[in-house]
């Protein structure tokens, strides 16, 4: 494979769509990004506005202008698409379809989501759930080109996804029928318990990975530090080396042959840092 130049490596953060979705690309660019995460709506709501003729208009300029145009989408944090309740398993499969709808207008590249929660259900019944609720949405997910993308959870509470095995079981049985695959985010696989600290360890982790789901599968990373030590299973981020992980886990994983192409998002909680942030993991390439 040949080897993208450093500075056109697909590196961003996620910014902010305040005062239109176009916004985002616009700030994007303003920090040295090559492709940008974003939310569609309001990511604490249930309620989503369609977008608009207008607002696709100034999407499609502003993707012109920045040049950006490998783009996703983090849904809303309230989606569960395992829920063992019947009302919010209702709430949650159309919140989605929603988000699929706002990701196809805009032409997203992936729709970034957290597989789910088993609140007082089991494990297993939670993953058999996202599979029955991505099956449901099977029709408009296939109305688009939007990838959607499994992100890895730190097991903060009952949240499923925090091994490698709850992703495959749901790959295994949806990737014939959608576009789907695996966000890593490397916050919460190292409180999770995958120790990516070091070139070893990002070696371990990624022959883990395609053990058990397949590397063919990974088609992004959210790149983050943590606040808290390995195995904490707390999804708290910091900024990149000044966390538990440290900086030789970001230069091995922009070394990394498998990694250092896919598409990374900072979700560090600095975002006058991104700029540098970016341009560090450039460096590191
Ligand atoms: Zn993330
Ligand atoms: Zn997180």
């Amino acid at each position: 494979m040949t080897k993208t130049p450093a500075s056109e490596l697909l590196i961003g953060a996620h910014t902010s769509a305040a005062g239109g979705a176009h916004n985002a690309l616009l700030q994007g660019k303003e920090i040295g990004a090559t492709t940008i995460q974003f939310f569609t709506s309001n990511q604490k709501r249930w309620q989503g506005k369609p977008i608009g003729q207008e607002e696709i208009a100034l999407w499609n300029e502003a993707v012109k202008k920045t040049g950006i145009q490998t783009v996703m989408s983090h849904d809303s944090y309230l989606i569960n698409l395992g829920s063992p309740n019947e009302e919010g398993l209702h709430k949650s499969r159309n919140a989605f379809k929603e988000e699929i709808k706002r990701c196809h207008a805009l032409n997203v590249t992936y729709l970034n989501f957290h597989p789910g929660a088993a609140l007082d259900g089991s494990l297993e019944q939670c993953l058999e759930t996202i599979v029955k609720s991505l099956k449901h949405l099977e029709p408009e997910i296939n109305k688009g080109k939007t990838r959607i993308l499994l992100e890895t959870t730190a097991g903060q509470g009952s949240s499923v996804g925090h091994r490698f095995e709850h992703l495959a079981y749901i790959i295994e049985h949806l990737h014939k029928h959608i576009p789907i695959g695996v966000c890593i985010d490397t916050c919460h696989i190292f409180s999770a318990g995958y120790d990516i600290r070091t070139k070893q360890g990002w070696e371990n982790t990624v022959k883990e990975f395609d053990q058990v789901i397949g590397i063919k599968h990974l088609h992004a990373l959210h790149v983050n530090d943590s606040l808290k030590p390995f195995g904490a299973r707390k999804d708290r981020h910091a900024q990149l080396g000044l966390g538990e992980i440290g900086p030789e886990c970001f230069k091995a994983m922009m070394e990394h042959p498998d990694l250092r192409e896919l598409p990374k998002y900072l979700e560090t909680p600095e975002p006058d840092q991104w700029k540098r942030e970016i341009q560090m993991l450039r460096d590191y390439a």
